[in-house]
């Protein structure tokens, strides 16, 4: 997992100061590292039933597509208020550098269907945890929320799984 980890970029203060971003656009951009944390983020399901992956927006709509492909699930977006043109449910939640509302087809499952959730990183854990309760409101089974990314010192992988929704993440950065 180090390669994958040194193929992140940390950004210190931004959005804004105290915040270190990382970015995985540089591990997008890495072929190798690329396949490797799509690889990992599959394997626990490889050969089990998963009906569809959530992504949340934006950065989880690369590596959910991704994971749904290689899964043969189907794939559905979770985003920003306002950009799905279909009836929806939706949510607010909280981010570690502010707050927000998110959305999904109300129509995305069917009650009953095994989801995964995807993104790149958790911090705080309250988009996932916003993400969960949407998936949980349709009738979606979440079976995990999985991250490249994890924060633990913000405690939002330990949110989710006192959701009951086992977590899987990669990599770990201390602080925030
Ligand atoms: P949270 O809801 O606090 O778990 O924040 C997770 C969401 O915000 C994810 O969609 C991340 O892409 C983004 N995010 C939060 N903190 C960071 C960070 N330090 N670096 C990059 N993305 C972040």
């Amino acid at each position: 997992m180090d390669t994958l980890k040194e193929a992140i970029r940390s950004i210190p203060d931004y959005p804004k100061a105290g915040i270190v971003f990382r970015d995985i656009t540089t591990m997008l951009g890495d072929a190798r590292a690329f396949r490797r944390a799509i690889d990992e983020l599959v394997q626990p399901w490889a050969g089990t039933k998963i009906d569809k992956v959530a992504g949340i927006e934006a950065r989880g709509f690369i590596l959910g597509g991704a994971v749904a492909h290689q899964l043969s699930a189907g794939f559905i977006p979770i985003r920003k208020k306002g950009k799905l043109p279909h009836a929806t449910v939706r949510i607010a939640y909280s981010l570690e550098y502010g707050l927000d509302e998110m959305e999904m087809h109300q129509d995305a499952v069917t009650p009953g269907e095994r989801v995964i959730l995807v993104d790149d990183l958790i911090a705080t854990g309250g988009t996932a945890e916003g993400a969960v309760k949407l998936l949980k409101q349709i009738g979606a089974i979440v079976v995990a929320a999985c991250f490249v990314v994890d924060l633990p010192d913000l405690g939002g992988a330990q949110k989710i799984r006192d959701l009951g929704v086992p977590v899987r993440t990669l990599i770990a950065f201390e602080g925030h």
